[in-house]
């Protein structure tokens, strides 16, 4: 433990250390690779998954994805192993593959204890910072149909605005 604070601070341990010549994950974690949903952007990442601790713990970028390398994306031949260790510190910054501040956010949406996990409606004057949680469904109905939502006179919903 001590050895971990001096060496990283409060960041977590690397994912993966290059030892002879060879790539080897940290033990207790799995790495993925998938796709971020969070905007339609839709980049590539990659993830890591903590079995101690049972939960998603980093959201990075996917070095095969075009987005998130700057345009230089690995060919998708490149082994996955090939991949993991031109992501280590040893290969420099060419292959690095980072996400949006958002997309890196992925696992605080997932377990941070603070998150949102209700549709909130505003339920005094703007600026006030009152809010009462609604159903789903109702929050679907009034974003889609308007009407006096607030006590302040009618507003159009989405299907009035929106003709796709
Ligand atoms: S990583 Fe950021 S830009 Fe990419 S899809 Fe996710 S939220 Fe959108």
């Amino acid at each position: 433990m001590q050895e971990k604070k001096i060496r990283y601070g409060l960041a977590s341990e690397p994912e993966m250390k290059k030892t002879g010549g060879t790539v080897e994950l940290r033990p207790g974690i799995r790495l993925g690779f998938t796709k971020c949903f969070t905007c339609n952007n839709m980049c590539g990442i990659r993830y890591r998954y903590d079995e101690r601790e049972g939960r998603l713990t980093r959201v990075a970028g996917n070095p095969y994805c075009e987005v998130v390398t700057g345009g230089r994306p690995l060919p998708l031949s490149t082994p996955v192993r090939k991949a993991y260790e031109m992501l280590t510190g040893d290969s420099g910054l060419s292959h690095r593959a980072t996400t949006c501040g958002k997309g890196a956010s992925g696992p605080d949406v997932l377990s941070d204890p603070y998150r949102i996990v209700k549709v909130l409606k505003r339920a005094g004057k703007r600026g006030e910072n009152k809010w009462h949680s609604i159903p789903y469904e109702q929050a679907l109905r009034e974003i889609l149909e308007g009407g006096d939502l607030f006590g302040e006179g009618r507003v159009e919903g989405q299907s009035a605005i929106c003709h796709f």
